[in-house]
């Protein structure tokens, strides 16, 4: 059973967090992405990640409908979502290009949207998708205060920050900012370097982590870099007792003592299953940096 994990101010997520990004491609729709939703939960990958945006605005609402099938089923569930990005689309007419927007209008404006997309009445988790040039946090955080005011969202939270631009909101607002949603995976260090994971060992904030499999890249790799990580984790993945490549990539990213989240992206069950196996599994530190030193090309200094 995949266990949760503490978040602050009560929120618990479970510690692998299934992602609807891709869930337009998937063709499954109402009553078999209700069985999905159903076989997850029932393993305890029961938080369910989204944003306004996906699938050209389409995908909170496929999962909306889906949920909508068994009332009982949001009261076990997770909601995430995001807002702040507005992209050109057929369900937008008058918007020439892409902008972000993060004004109090826009951000009450996107969460009762997304509200009636998954037919429920809260949000237990919301991220400001993208930090942005134009960002007014007084603004923001006063869009917060009322959503969670009137009870629509629960949890506040953001995605792709660094440290500087998390203080400057939580400098804001006495509501506590549970998560930084940013790319973690073997493929992309790059918050080892910019004290992001430092940040958040400081805060104890437990980090999601997007494309943990670096969008499937990791199976079909092009260069030198991919080809040297694919080469480790099939090493690693065998001295582990035979598990999978995606398995000693998952057991990598659990390990971390800042309690990193991955965020699973498949649209296959049996693939989720494989995060859900890796939270029983348990890599040594040899194994950890041999990871991480095939991802930079050298060892340690
Ligand atoms: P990912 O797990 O890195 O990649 C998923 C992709 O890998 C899918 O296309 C999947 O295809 C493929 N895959 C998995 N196992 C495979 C295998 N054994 N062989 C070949 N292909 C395989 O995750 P992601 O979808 O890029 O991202 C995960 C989630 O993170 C998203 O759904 C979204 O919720 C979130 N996200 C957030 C941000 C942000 O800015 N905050 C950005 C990007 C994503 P199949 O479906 O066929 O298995």
């Amino acid at each position: 059973m995949v266990p949760q994990i503490e978040m602050g101010n009560g929120l618990r997520l479970s510690r692998i967090v299934h992602g609807h990004w891709r869930l337009a491609g998937w063709n499954t729709r109402g009553k078999d992405l209700l069985t999905m939703i159903g076989q997850l939960s029932e393993m305890g990958i029961t938080t369910f990640d989204h944003a306004d945006i996906y699938g050209d605005y389409s995908c909170e609402k496929i999962f909306g409908d889906a949920l909508a099938l068994d009332p009982g089923l949001r009261a076990r569930i997770q909601i995430v979502t995001k807002c702040g990005i507005k992209l050109v689309s057929g369900k937008f007419p008058g918007r020439s290009i892409k902008t972000y927007d993060y004004s109090f209008g826009h951000i009450i404006a996107s969460a009762e949207r997304s509200l009636r997309n998954f037919h429920t009445d809260r949000i237990d988790l919301l991220l400001f998708h993208r930090p942005a040039p134009f960002f007014n946090p007084s603004e923001v955080a006063a869009a917060m205060e009322k959503l969670h005011k009137d009870g629509k969202v629960l949890n506040f939270g953001v995605s792709n920050f660094n440290p500087m631009q998390f203080m400057m909101l939580q400098g804001h607002t006495d509501l506590k900012l549970v998560t930084n949603q940013v790319e973690l995976s073997p493929w992309c260090l790059e918050h080892f370097d910019n004290g992001n994971i430092d940040f958040f060992l400081k805060e104890t904030i437990h980090p999601m982590a997007w494309s943990p499999l670096a969008g499937g890249k990791v199976f079909n790799p092009s260069g030198k870099k991919g080809s040297g990580i694919l080469k480790e984790l099939k090493k690693v993945a065998e001295e582990m007792g035979g598990c999978t490549i995606e398995e000693a990539v998952y057991s990598w990213l659990l390990k971390h003592p800042a309690g990193i989240i991955p965020v699973t992206g498949s649209g296959r069950i049996d693939r989720i299953r494989l995060a859900a196996a890796a939270t029983a599994l348990e890599m040594n530190m040899e194994q950890w940096y041999s990871i991480y030193n095939a991802s930079r090309g050298q060892e340690l200094p």
